[in-house]
């Protein structure tokens, strides 16, 4: 079976379903804290799923797991990723991403369970020196979070050289969009991304969407990210996976578009995809946030095979069918 841990979050749900999809069977560990059963719940009407609830924390809890279920092989997602709450309380980015992760690695070598896919992120770059930003670029990061997940990248490396424990870091840039047909989506009870804050404030008259700085050192002033579709990010974690079986070597990949979007040009486009003129107020800039970031993702083509097939526009219509669904029918607004 395969672990997925955080699978009842955004990244790591829309992932399980790829692996039910190639009749694979899950566990899904995951606290709860951030994830929803519900999102479980669904999953399970897709596939042979198990859920068990516990966190990385308690080494105990995820023991437990390689007790119970014949795990081949581990894809970790579980982590806390607010990058300004990273900031103010780096304890407990440092206890749950990096410790939890060193916990969960402890207990796949004693098991021995020798691989593994891992969330990283372009956070460990720091400020971009070069863009494309590729794989070698230097990894300075500026924030706890981007710390904590560099750290699991170069414990990940230690272990391969004493334990052979093989792994794949994949490094997000920023993701959008839900699962083609609604099932699941994005849901964070406390929302700070671009994409689901101006479509929650079409629904929402108190959310109005604010641009954070639209006086940046970028053609049309506002910041430039690389926004890769959910389901295309999710594909690559199927498409990892097969590779370490394959190859059985550790490994690093970005994943992201390669093409950079404005703030202005992704509220434009929801614009137009919505067919309606949405409110917005442009403030201050938003602490910590680079001008630009975008992937070159040339490696993940030639080794991984991956290459995203999904726009913008297809993110935002399906972020948007899942906009309505949680309103509607989960959060009866
Ligand atoms: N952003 C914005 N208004 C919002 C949320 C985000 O202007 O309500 C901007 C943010 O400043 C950044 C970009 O959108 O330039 C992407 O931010 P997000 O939080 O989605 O992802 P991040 O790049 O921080 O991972």
């Amino acid at each position: 079976m395969i672990l997925i841990t955080g699978g009842a979050g955004y990244i790591g749900s829309h992932s399980a379903i790829k692996f039910l999809e190639d009749n694979r069977e899950v566990v899904i560990f995951d606290n709860l804290e951030t994830g929803h059963i519900e999102t479980v719940e669904t999953l399970k009407t897709i596939g042979r799923v198990e859920f068990v609830k516990g966190d990385l924390r308690n080494i105990d809890e995820i023991r437990s797991v390689f007790e119970k279920y014949k795990i081949d092989a581990v894809i970790h997602f579980a982590a806390n990723a607010l990058v300004g709450e990273s900031v103010t309380n780096p304890a407990k980015y440092y206890r749950n991403n990096t410790f939890g992760t060193l916990n969960l690695l402890d207990c796949m070598i004693e098991h021995d369970v020798k691989k593994i896919v891992f969330s990283s992120t372009c956070a460990t770059y720091g400020e971009p020196k070069y863009t494309p930003i590729d794989e070698n670029h230097p990894q300075n990061p500026i924030n706890p979070y981007g710390m904590s997940k560099l750290g699991v990248e170069k414990i990940m490396a230690d272990y391969d050289r004493a334990y052979g424990l093989k792994s794949i870091k994949l490094r997000y840039f920023n993701v959008a969009g839900a699962d083609n047909k609604a099932r699941i989506g994005e849901w964070h009870d406390i929302e700070t991304h671009l994409i689901p804050n101006i479509l929650k404030s079409t629904f929402d008259k108190n959310k109005k969407f604010k641009i954070f700085g639209n006086d940046y050192d970028t053609p049309d002033g506002t910041c430039i990210r690389d926004y890769v579709n959910i389901e295309d990010l999710a594909d690559a974690h199927r498409l990892a996976l097969l590779y370490l079986e394959k190859e059985n070597k550790s490994d690093v990949f970005n994943l992201g578009t390669q093409q950079g979007d404005s703030v202005k040009n992704v509220f434009d486009t929801c614009e137009r995809v919505l067919g309606a003129k949405i409110d917005v107020e442009v403030v201050e800039r938003r602490e910590g946030d680079p001008k630009e970031l975008y992937a070159n993702s040339k490696k993940a083509k030639e080794i991984l095979g991956w290459s995203p097939k999904r726009t913008l526009e297809d993110s935002i219509k399906t972020a948007y069918e899942w906009e309505k669904k949680l309103n509607k029918d989960v959060l009866n607004v």
